[in-house]
């Protein structure tokens, strides 16, 4: 009973960031601090609820500005073949991501 409790209400948290995600990423360009402040209310409930955040949420997500990382608006894109990675580059703070991809050769 206790563990399908709680199995519930990471499922709820889960569905909470997605909610959460799509609203900060409607809202990036027009409110970027509303969209800031959404970023870092999934962050606490990823934390509070010990669920990770998904890789199609967390790759879009500034670690050090809390920012959503949008090409052509706050973000530059810039492929590192020769180390296998992307490296996106936020232009608010300055920070820079790799995500890395498999080359299947
Ligand atoms: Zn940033």
């Amino acid at each position: 009973m206790v563990e399908n409790k709680r199995a519930l209400m990471k499922e709820t948290a889960t569905e909470r960031m997605t909610t959460l995600f799509e609203r900060a990423k409607a809202c990036a360009k027009t409110n970027p601090e509303l969209s800031t402040k959404y970023i870092k209310l999934i962050e606490k409930l990823s934390m509070h609820y010990k669920v990770k955040v998904s890789p199609a949420i967390k790759n879009w997500i500034c670690k050090k500005c809390h920012a959503i990382m949008m090409p052509g608006f706050n973000s530059t894109i810039r492929i590192v073949s020769s180390r296998g990675y992307v490296a996106y580059k936020c232009s608010t703070c300055g920070k820079e991501k790799h995500i890395f991809y498999s080359s299947s050769k």
